[in-house]
């Protein structure tokens, strides 16, 4: 009898996002004629860049050809666009990073759920709160996370809220962790951590032999001088951190589909009797056995991303959703809303108005003004009184949706 991973029965299911269309399909099968606005997704929908486009084009010609032909990928992805990661992404800002410790993948979502693989089921794990909820379910799958309360929380995660309190940084937790995610700039509250506050991550982590997993996916978002694109501006994290990076919020590569991983020589995880062993090695490892690399063609795609005229072309797709989020987020100040990020991320994290919860604010702005967000509550306990809305649209629907909500919703 073939058993099954009883693991995967404790997920609760994905909830939020069926929950969501649920009641935009129940409500727009009573009101056929509402123009309904979308700001929930977290999806790009600009196209990619030009530059993009031609190096693709150009990589399909190099695939028809037998002297340009190429079959499988190197796994940890081709040296061109390698050399170009190290260069642009990290010896721009001072930070030293081998060729052989970069990997290329085919997203974040895939390389922050399968790093847990390495390491032990004995682990514990530390999320914030509210959370991109890839980081735990991967956990959940693994068996690290025991079981699920009807707080909404795992007995065996330690939940670090982040809520308007401490200004969305997590404070370092009381326990004993040994694995710790951060995403900053974060999805879903689009609030950055200061160097300063990062450093002391760094530090628990060195004293602790802990592994900070490190997701940047908005690090291009950061418009503040002072907020820290990578882990790394900070001393002592190549010892103790793996850094998250990908093409899909930077250069539109969603549908594309290339991202990569940091994974430092020196960076260290220990055996039951405090052997150590590079995670570099294990990942390596574990990445010729199990993933074939991404397409060529792909990869020069996001090659062609750091040209001058690349940075260039993503620069103008990143400020048409930059403007987007300001006029969310200046507009819904103009209203009376506290509201936060948007500054430095594509996402706008609001405080419902008059201690309403999320669901309830959900209802209360899809029916009045029939546009459709994210309730704060579905990344974890400490997003309920929170909503979160996407700098993603188009900026017409994005002024229409601001003008709503002084128009039309009666806060
Ligand atoms: C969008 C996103 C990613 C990127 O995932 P890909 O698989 O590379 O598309 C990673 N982390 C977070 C928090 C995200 O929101």
């Amino acid at each position: 009898m073939a058993h099954i991973n009883e693991n995967h029965l404790k997920l609760p299911g994905n909830y939020l996002f069926a929950e969501i269309a649920k009641r935009v399909n129940a409500y727009k099968s009573e009101h056929s004629d509402a123009k309904v606005i979308r700001l929930g997704i977290g999806d790009v929908t600009r196209p990619l860049a030009q530059v993009t486009i031609d190096a693709m084009h150009k990589a399909v010609d190099d695939m028809a050809h037998v002297e340009t032909f190429k079959g499988y990928p190197e796994y940890e992805g081709y040296d061109f666009l390698i050399q170009k990661i190290i260069e642009v992404d990290y010896l721009k800002r001072g930070i030293k990073i081998g060729t052989d410790e970069v990997f290329v993948s085919d997203g974040a979502k895939s390389d922050t759920a399968n790093i847990q693989e390495l390491f032990g089921l004995d682990n514990l794990i530390a999320v914030t709160d509210p959370v991109y909820p890839v980081y735990v379910d991967s956990n959940v799958m693994a068996g690290r996370t025991g079981e699920y309360g009807t707080d909404g929380k795992w007995s065996k995660v330690v939940y670090m809220p982040c809520t308007a309190e401490n200004n969305f940084v997590p404070a370092l937790p009381k326990a004993k962790v040994d694995m710790i995610y951060l995403c900053f700039p974060n999805n879903p509250t689009g609030m950055t951590i200061s160097k300063t506050e990062l450093k002391k991550w760094v530090d628990y982590a060195t004293e602790n032999k802990s592994i900070i997993l490190f997701d940047s996916a908005y690090e291009a978002y950061i418009h503040e001088d002072g907020v820290p694109h990578s882990i790394y501006e900070i001393e002592g994290a190549k010892e103790v951190a793996i850094e998250f990076r990908s093409f899909s919020k930077t250069a539109g590569f969603t549908g594309t589909r290339c991202a990569y991983c940091v994974i430092p020589k020196e960076l260290n995880a220990y055996t039951a009797t405090g052997e150590a062993h590079s995670l570099n090695r294990l990942w390596y490892r574990r990445q010729a056995t199990k993933f074939n690399g991404v397409s060529y063609i792909v990869q020069r795609g996001a090659e062609a991303v750091y040209s001058e005229e690349g940075q260039k072309q993503i620069r103008e797709t990143i400020e048409y959703y930059m403007t987007n989020a300001r006029i969310i987020r200046e507009g819904l100040v103009k209203l009376g809303l506290k509201v936060f990020g948007g500054v430095n991320a594509p996402y706008i994290w609001l405080k419902t108005p008059d201690g309403m919860g999320s669901w309830e604010f959900f209802n209360k702005l899809l029916n009045e003004a029939n546009i459709v967000g994210t309730p704060g509550v579905g990344f974890g306990p400490s997003g309920e009184g929170y909503f979160r809305l996407t700098a993603f649209g188009s900026r017409e629907s994005t002024e229409e949706a601001v003008e709503r909500f002084g128009s039309r919703l009666n806060i």
